[in-house]
Formats: structure tokens, C-alpha cells, sequence
């Protein structure tokens, strides 16, 4: 299930329910802290560290076969770059996909928190795109990167920079520039609807990456995009067509 970017109140009432109906929670020890601690009373709390996503499923797939009513949690949604579909998966290399039942639980994705605090970025067409390639090849990445920014997307970039990953953002920048003018707005959001949260408006040519780390989501303007009051708009047409 996801659990939204991390404020108590856009946790939806659904996963609420689900998680108060749970007899075991688990999840990354991160997400399971954002958690209300009333969600967590009474329950079986199994917390991992990061990169364990296989042993995290898989103990979450015994405990059910244990009979357990278990909710295995993911921040934002869960089917966006979190557990569900390897949950799914697992299930189905283990021949049990027909045999448990599975509800996956839907959460406000992060990059919806981020772009309600940058304005309304997200107006038109966009992609998201994940700078992470651990487990997926650079070159593929940057042809994404690429033929969002030749086709004009809003584009926004997750896991954009971590310590040991420090280049691909630069690299992702200057392939978004080969489309794109240099002051097309960028918005670095860090920790939404965390407590840290941090909100920061610039444009191509002056990037701060230092802003800019695991938990930083970046959007990308389209060729509309403009700042305007400190905020990133980018027009629909309703104003060109009907104003
Ligand atoms: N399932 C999550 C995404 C997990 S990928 C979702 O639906 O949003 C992890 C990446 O998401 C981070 O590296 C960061 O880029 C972004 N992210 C997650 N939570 C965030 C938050 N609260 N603020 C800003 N970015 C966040």
C-alpha cells in the first residue's frame, strides 16, 4: 500500500483502514517512522533497511501464508517505483499468485505533493522519469530523458542524485538543455510533507545541485512553463484560447 510523501493527513482514509486492520506492517524503517504511531499499536512491525526489497517482500509473503493479515507499505503510491508490482511478481515466481489475495492500496504519489507546492507545473503532458540506474541501464535513461525533452513533456525526475550518484543529474540537465531554453523553470523540491520540507524556483542555467539529493524531486518546465509569483505555471491555453 502507499502511505503518501509523509504528512498524517494525506495518508487516505482507505490505507488507514487497511492498516488498522493489519496484524503485521512492513515496510523501510523511513517509512514505517512517518507512520502515526496509533496505526502501528498492536501490530507486528517488521522494519528493513533500504536496498532489501526482495527479503522485505518475501517476509511479507510468508507472514501471510502464515495466516497473518499483513500490509506491506511504500511511500507515495505503491505501484509508482515501490512494492506492488514486486510483490506481484514474487508471487507469481512462487506459483502462489492465484492463491493469495493481494489488494493493492493506492497513495498520493510524491511528485503530486511536490508540484501543488512548486504551483501548478503538471497542467500538461509530462513523464517521470527515475535517474536511479541501479537496476536499470544508464543509456536507456538518457534516451528517455531525451525523448521527453525533444517532445516537449513537463518532465520530472525521481532519485535524481545520491551520494554515490552524483553525475546523472548534470548529465539528465544538459540532455533536457539540447531541447529546451535556459530559462525554462526547474523546481527542487526536498522532503515534501516532511517536516525539512523545502521548496526552491529556478530556471535551467542556474541549477543548484547542491539542493539536490535521494530525497529531492526535480520538475522540469515544458516550453510553456513560466514563473510567475514565485510559482511554476504551465498554461493549459485556456487564457490564449478564451481570454
Ligand atoms: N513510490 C514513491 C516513489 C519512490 S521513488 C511515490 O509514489 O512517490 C523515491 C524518490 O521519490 C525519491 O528519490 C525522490 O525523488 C522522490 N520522493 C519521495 N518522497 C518524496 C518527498 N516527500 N519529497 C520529495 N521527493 C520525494
Amino acid at each position: 500500500m502507499g502511505i503518501g510523501p509523509g504528512a498524517h493527513d494525506l495518508v487516505t482514509p482507505r490505507a488507514r483502514n487497511v492498516l488498522m486492520a493489519s496484524d503485521v506492517i512492513v515496510g523501510y524503517h523511513v517509512y514505517l517512522k512517518l507512520l502515526e504511531p496509533e496505526l502501528k499499536e498492536g501490530k507486528e512491525i517488521i522494519s528493513t533497511p533500504m536496498r532489501k526489497e526482495i527479503e522485505r517482500c518475501t517476509m511479507a509473503i510468508d507472514k501471510v501464508l502464515g495466516g497473518r493479515r499483513t500490509s506491506i507499505v511504500s511511500s507515495g503510491d505503491s505501484g509508482i517505483y515501490g512494492m506492488a508490482g514486486l510483490v506481484l511478481e514474487l508471487l507469481y515466481s512462487r506459483g502462489l499468485i492465484d492463491k493469495v489475495s493481494v489488494e493493492i492500496v493506492p497513495g498520493i504519489p510524491s511528485f503530486v505533493a511536490v508540484s501543488s507546492l512548486l504551483g501548478a507545473p503538471l497542467m500538461h503532458d509530462f513523464a517521470v522519469i527515475s535517474l536511479s540506474d541501479l537496476l536499470t541501464p544508464w543509456d536507456r535513461i538518457e534516451k528517455r530523458v531525451l525523448s521527453a525533452s525533444e517532445g516537449d513533456f513537463v518532465i520530472v525526475l525521481y532519485n535524481p542524485r545520491s551520494k554515490k550518484r552524483d553525475w546523472q543529474i548534470k548529465r539528465a540537465i544538459e540532455l533536457i538543455r539540447e531541447h529546451r531554453s535556459p530559462d525554462t523553470p526547474v523546481g527542487i523540491v526536498r522532503n515534501a510533507a516532511r517536516e525539512d520540507e523545502s521548496v526552491f524556483i529556478s530556471t535551467l542555467s542556474h541549477i543548484d545541485y547542491e539542493r539536490i539529493d535521494m530525497l529531492t524531486t526535480v520538475i522540469v518546465g515544458n516550453s510553456s512553463s513560466r514563473i510567475i509569483s514565485d510559482r511554476i505555471i504551465t498554461p493549459r491555453g485556456y487564457t490564449e484560447k478564451y481570454i
